[in-house]
Formats: structure tokens, sequence, C-alpha cells
């Protein structure tokens, strides 16, 4: 089954994939994967000063974009 997070879903307002809820979860300064479908977004990343970034695959390497909780809640 194709899973979609909430920036990418095609079936909006539904997904299955919360990034938001994901980034309350992690701790400082480790990441979590995520497998979406749609996107090229590979994990969440919050540093150890409580930063969040999403890591996304472009042309085979990992740049990581800086996100505020409120743009994932969107
Ligand atoms: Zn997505």
């Amino acid at each position: 089954m194709s899973e979609y997070c909430c920036k990418c879903s095609p079936f909006l307002p539904d997904y299955e994939i919360d990034l938001a809820e994901i980034a309350l979860k992690v701790e400082k300064g480790h990441s979590e994967n995520v497998i979406c479908e749609g996107c090229n977004i590979k994990a969440i990343y919050k540093d150890d000063a409580g930063l969040l970034y999403l890591a996304k695959e472009v042309d085979g390497e990992i740049q990581l974009e800086s996100i505020t909780i409120e743009k994932l809640m969107g």
C-alpha cells in the first residue's frame, strides 16, 4: 500500500504520514525516517537546539531543509 505524507497526499485531507506528529516525537539530536511514496522527504531531523529539518533526497544526495512545526501542521 502506498503511503503519503501530509504535504503531498493526493487524497487530502486524508494522509497516512503525519509529519508534524513525527516532528513532535523525535528527540533532540535524533532523526526519524519517513517513507513517503509521493515526495522526496526521507527523514525528519531535530538538532541539539530543537530546530527541525526535513532531510530530502535531491539528485541522490541528502539535503537538509530548515522547517518549523507550524509549517508541518500547515
Ligand atoms: Zn510526501
